[in-house]
């Protein structure tokens, strides 16, 4: 037997629960404190009695399986509601139809599977690239990994969004989609999703419109006032959208929307299989089994919070990302752009942004940056209007110290 093998294995014997679970709870006592609002990134907080809805629905499917609809007609009724509610919310027409993902990424790469599949059944010349703007996420650069397709990225405009004529001088007779965000990951602003989609309409491409952070918050923030320009199916360029209910839809994580103008256009995303030991397999999504509970978890929460609940939780996000504004602007930031729901970025030419990252990570903070224009990045949860305050002190001591010479830096933040 070789010597040199891993050396962590298994126990030999098991242990109690009691003893693991005590065990887990410690373990996270290293993680940052996302209970006292600590992270605004990674964790959406929608509050105790959210996470309780989470919690109970997830286990109440937790056995259960979504890749067997005949088996659990009760999952294949959730998941239709889900999909349905999610529809009606981003102004699907009759027609359109959708599925639930494990989350944005699967959402992302099985829309542009399907606009891959889409654009060979029309015969478009291969090698076949997306054309988006450089705010876009990589998720769509994962996408066409796999799939061997090129990405063109556009710069974005002085205002940071999406550089739509600039994008027009991108597409070529092998562009098999066009991409805007609602809003993009980086500023947490929505790109101008009605001159994009007067682009696809007149040079016939795909579009899809990344709404993955802003499909469950931004329908909420419009119907509390606020001047949502229109981002979803109510364009008529639009073909498809991703939007993620483990985002601002509060749902438990693994649970994301595709959804399709048409279904045949959602034919092109579907893998069907029957050439094998064991019968016909069709799968609409990347995965095969799918976890009951995270399609239990949303049709719960969504019925739990309803539209009222939902623009109860959206304006606690908008007043704390309000209060946050204004509160930096004070500390001479310049907010980037207009943002109009729960991320915001906001940059200081006359400072090193990195390092009063690094002193408000000192202090526990746990959020995110952006690299062009070099800024601070927070993306809100209902709760973070609770410690808007703490924030800014922290964030007002930690640009002290870098004004009175702390150069301690961070070169970048990696989500992994
Ligand atoms: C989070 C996010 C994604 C990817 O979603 P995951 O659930 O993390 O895979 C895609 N696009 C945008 C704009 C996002 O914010």
């Amino acid at each position: 037997m070789s010597t040199d093998q891993v050396t962590f294995k298994m126990p030999e014997t098991g242990r109690p629960f009691d003893d693991l679970r005590s065990e887990m709870v410690e373990r996270g006592g290293g993680d940052v404190r996302w209970r006292e609002g600590k992270t605004a990134v990674y964790v959406f907080n929608a509050g105790e009695d959210v996470t309780r809805v989470q919690k109970e629905a997830y286990t109440l499917y937790l056995s259960e399986n979504g890749l067997g609809p005949a088996a659990f007609p009760s999952l294949k009724r959730m998941e239709e509601e889900v999909v349905a509610m999610g529809l009606h919310l981003l102004h699907g027409p009759r027609g359109a139809v959708g599925h639930m993902t494990s989350g944005g990424t699967d959402s992302i790469t099985m829309a542009v599977k399907a606009a891959r599949d889409y654009a060979r059944s029309i015969s478009l010349p291969e090698p076949f690239n997306l054309v988006m703007p450089y705010s876009a996420h990589p998720a769509f650069d994962k996408a066409a990994a796999l799939m061997s397709l090129e990405i063109r990225r556009v710069p974005v405009t002085a205002v940071s969004l999406a550089d739509v004529p600039g994008m027009s001088e991108q597409i070529d007779g092998s562009t098999i989609m066009l991409v805007g965000s609602a809003p993009s990951f980086p500023y947490g602003l929505i790109d101008p999703m009605a001159e994009l989609s007067a682009l696809a309409i007149e040079r016939q491409v795909w579009l899809h419109v990344d709404a993955c952070v802003g499909g469950y918050i931004a329908p909420f923030v419009r119907l509390n006032g606020a001047p949502i320009p229109d981002f979803d199916f109510a364009l008529p360029g639009v073909l498809s959208m991703s939007a993620d209910l483990h985002k601002y839809g509060y749902c438990a994580k693994g649970a994301s929307t595709v959804f399709y103008r048409t279904e045949a256009l959602r034919d092109f995303m579907v893998f069907d299989q029957r050439d094998w030991p064991a019968g016909r397999m069709v799968t609409p999504t990347l995965a095969g089994t799918r976890p009951g509970g995270a399609i239990s978890s949303a049709w719960a929460v969504m019925n739990y919070l309803g539209v009222s609940g939902y623009q109860a939780k959206q304006r606690q996000v908008t007043e704390a990302r309000a209060a946050i504004e204004a509160g930096v602007e004070g500390l001479g930031f310049e907010v980037i752009g207009a943002p109009q729901l729960g991320i915001l970025a906001f940059t200081r030419s006359d400072l090193d942004v990195f390092a009063v990252y690094r002193k408000l990570y000192e202090r526990g903070w746990v959020t995110s940056l952006c690299t062009q224009p070099k800024a601070l990045h927070l993306m809100l949860s209902p709760f973070h209007a609770s410690v808007t305050d703490q924030y800014l002190s922290d964030l007002a001591e930690s640009v002290e110290a870098v004004e009175a010479g702390a150069t301690e830096t961070v070169t970048e933040v990696r989500y992994s």
